[in-house]
Parts: C-alpha cells; structure tokens; sequence
C-alpha cells in the first residue's frame, strides 16, 4: 500500500458530526426522581424532604438518609445558594459539551442547606469563586427540555 493509497482509504470514512449537532444526553428520569422533574418543568426547585423527620435531601433517594423513613413530599426550594466547591473541565466528557470548554462544574449550597451539582457553561470559570451568591434559571435545552442552570446574583 502507498501512501496516497492509506490516504484515500482515510477520506472514505463516514463524516463525524460536529460537536454542536451532538445533543446532551437527557438525564434519566425514575420513579423517584419525577417529582423533581415535575417542578423543573413547572421553573420550581423541589428537593424530598422526609415526611418522618422533616429532612430535605438531594439527590432523589428511597430512604430519609437520618431516620430510614421512606415517606416523602416534595419541598420547594428558594432556588439561591451559594458556590462551596467547584472544579473546571477542561476536557469535554461527552461531545456535546465539547464546545463549552473550559466550564465549571459547581456544588451549589442551597439556603436551605441541600447541595445539588450543575455545570455553569454562561459563566466565565475564570469568575467562578467559592462563596459567590447563585439563582436558580431555568433554560430550555434542545431535547430535553426545562433544566434548572445557576447564575450569579453578586
Ligand atoms: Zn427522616
């Protein structure tokens, strides 16, 4: 085989899609964790609190992490916290957040003091700070529809 030979052989694979085309991948909703989904959708964020010990907990789990009770509601929450961790990305784990890097990955606790995850791809990781006030939004994103996304209030 010559080299223009591996050349054209190369040229004949299938197109790649570009990173933008490639769709996040929809988080998977279960039994237990519809009703935060259901709030989302509604531009509220709920999290389960216990209906033995009053508990709130994130993320959606079967038993009270403090009392075991498996009983339930859903409480809504203020939506503001504040960053108490965070790390950048600067290699996309997946192609569709390929064109985002680097972005900050955040633990944001909430007023209520439950701690949720979220990417904050609109804000600069360079002004990503521990402390720093946050809000929930909430955005539509293709294909998966109303998503809860934290902006900075200071
Ligand atoms: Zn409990």
């Amino acid at each position: 085989m010559t080299a223009n030979n591996h050349a054209e052989s190369a040229s004949e694979k299938p197109p790649q899609p570009k990173p933008e085309t490639i769709p996040r991948p929809a988080p998977p909703v279960s039994e237990l964790s519809q009703g935060f989904w259901e709030a989302v959708a509604r531009k509220e964020l709920a999290v389960q609190q216990c209906g033995a010990c009053g508990t709130l907990r994130h993320y959606p789990q079967p038993l009270c992490p403090l009392c075991h009770s498996d009983d339930f509601d859903w409480a809504s929450l203020s939506g503001r916290g504040e960053i108490y961790s965070y790390t950048v990305a600067h290699r996309a784990f997946h192609p569709a957040w390929k064109e985002h890097v680097p972005y900050a990955i955040a633990t944001i606790e909430l007023e209520e003091g439950v701690r949720m995850v979220c990417d904050l791809l609109e804000i600069d990781p360079e002004r990503v700070a521990i402390g720093q006030r946050v809000e929930v939004a909430f955005a539509e994103l293709p294909g998966q529809g109303w998503m809860p996304r934290f902006e900075v209030i200071d």
